[in-house]
């Protein structure tokens, strides 16, 4: 199948809308990079499913695809019989799961939290917002087993969606039982990138990659880690956060509840310009179209919102309702990708200057002057090996206008590239990497990249004596 020439990434979220193989074949050939499985729905049935299909159309057609499990972590969710619907200015009570029987007389509306013990944990004038904040209320009043509210946003309560409790201190556990079932499952399955859901700080990820080497029993080939910035907390350790993640995600959902709406925008540019500092891919999610939800077309703020994206240099961007449960799933990614290629190829998204990265050392500055050489000669590509994708997503950081091709021998990091900006990874079984380079020089050849006469630069690992050095220089196509 072949690739779309667009740099910057494409994450879709997968669900009921896009779980046919022909949907999700579809959607690779309109230009999805990367397949969000939630966990916060299906079961491992569905997911396992899901993962097969794409590996077979991935295997079918030598598309790569990587895969991303995102943990649930400690979202609290709404349980209630139904929709209920609830008014401006009434009072409702608002319990534990627990207590659903005892309760059950109360002639007020009534829902529950699947959280154990959190009436003991909230406090009166404290607010509960459900659904991404469309249904808002306030404690009034504090009971044994249940809380009275006010509702200040009111609507219709629906069962598992959702709760914010802005600023409450429930002290939850970030890796949850659930997630630790889910992330034995995902591991199983040899997902790519793991996201962590409401992480704190750098010890939650540190805590989830232990996890990961304990039940895989090795401490290298390990799936990437997403950390999801979605709460003040993240945002405020997001140095520490940045040294010991392998990606981040600015998961604006969450982040617009935790914070207030009218920071979102800004936290965004200054979450995206750390990423890119610190060499962290870096994707921007959440409503990026979420009109097409119902509609075929964007809307010319959404459409904004994207290019803002790409101008940014984010590595990716995402759709979550959009392609897991919208009318137009396959429309959606390529109304994404059109977006993604007309900004690429204004001059506005040449305004990346930033050289400086917080990586200081003599290999940066040799991949900076690979960049650099490639810039002043024009070449149509900066070519390399790299095993782990560490060279790889390092010429990424400078935002090259050239394409980045990637030659690998492992599957998995392949895979893990397809979330990196600019970079077009090639995978080689072979054991012998000398062969390498020329053979993606061939297929990029075939692919129509490049042609006879093409300048390249070339990064090179070592020199044949064996010596580590860096090799840097510009090869013709033949
Ligand atoms: C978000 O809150 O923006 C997000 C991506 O997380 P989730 O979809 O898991 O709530």
């Amino acid at each position: 199948m072949e690739m779309k020439n667009k740099k910057t990434k494409i994450v879709a979220t997968i669900g009921p809308a896009s779980e046919s193989e022909k949907i999700l074949q579809k959607m690779i050939k309109e230009g999805m990079d990367v397949a969000r499985l939630n966990f916060s729905h299906g079961d491992h049935d569905w997911h396992s499913r899901i993962i097969n299909k794409i590996k077979k159309i991935s295997q079918e057609t030598g598309s790569n695809v990587g895969i991303l499990a995102d943990l649930q972590g400690p979202r609290i969710r709404v349980s209630v019989a139904g929709n209920l619907k609830v008014r401006k200015g009434e009072t409702v009570l608002i319990s534990d799961v627990a207590y659903r029987k005892n309760l059950a007389d109360f002639s007020a509306p009534t829902f529950y939290l699947d959280y154990p013990e959190i009436i003991k944990k909230l406090k009166i004038d404290q607010e509960i917002l459900v659904e991404d904040g469309l249904l808002k209320f306030r404690i009034t009043e504090k009971r044994k087993n249940f809380l009275k509210a006010k509702v200040l946003n009111g609507g219709v309560v629906r069962n598992h969606k959702g709760v914010n409790i802005p600023g409450a201190n429930l002290d939850i556990e970030v890796i949850t039982p659930k997630d630790e079932k889910d992330l034995q499952f995902a591991l199983d399955k040899d997902v790519d990138f793991v996201a962590l859901s409401f992480a704190r700080n750098g010890k939650d990820i540190e805590r989830l990659r232990k996890k990961i080497i304990k039940i895989l029993g090795r401490e290298t080939d390990l799936p990437q880690i997403v950390a999801k910035i979605e709460r003040k907390e993240a945002v405020d350790n997001l140095c520490e956060i940045l040294k010991v993640t392998d990606l981040v995600m600015v998961a604006r959902g969450d982040l617009g509840i935790e914070m207030n709406e009218s920071q979102v925008a800004l936290l965004q540019k200054e979450i995206v310009a750390k990423s890119l500092k610190n060499s962290r891919p870096v994707i921007v999610a959440t409503q990026m179209l979420e009109s097409m939800i119902y509609n075929p077309r964007p809307t010319r703020a959404e459409v904004s919102d994207v290019t803002n994206a790409v101008i940014d240099h984010a590595d990716a961007v995402m759709l979550s309702g959009e392609t897991a449960n919208g009318k137009y799933p396959v429309e959606s990614v390529r109304v994404m990708e059109k977006i993604i290629s007309t900004t690429e190829e204004s001059p506005f998204d040449d305004v990346y200057k930033s050289l400086r990265l917080n990586i200081n050392s003599e290999y940066a500055v040799i991949v900076r002057s690979a960049c650099e050489l490639a810039k002043s000669f024009g070449t149509k590509a900066i070519v390399m090996i790299s095993m782990s994708g560490f060279t790889a997503r390092l010429v990424s950081h400078f935002r090259p206008d050239q394409f980045i091709l990637t030659a690998t021998g492992s599957e998995k990091v392949w895979r893990q590239l397809s979330a990196v900006w600019g970079v077009r990874p090639y995978f080689f079984a072979q054991k012998n990497i000398d062969t390498f380079i020329d053979k993606m020089l061939e297929k990029a050849k075939n692919e129509k990249i490049l042609k006879k006469g093409d300048q390249v630069v070339v990064i090179l690992g070592k020199i044949p004596s064996g010596e580590k050095m860096r090799l840097v220089g510009i090869r013709k196509i033949k």
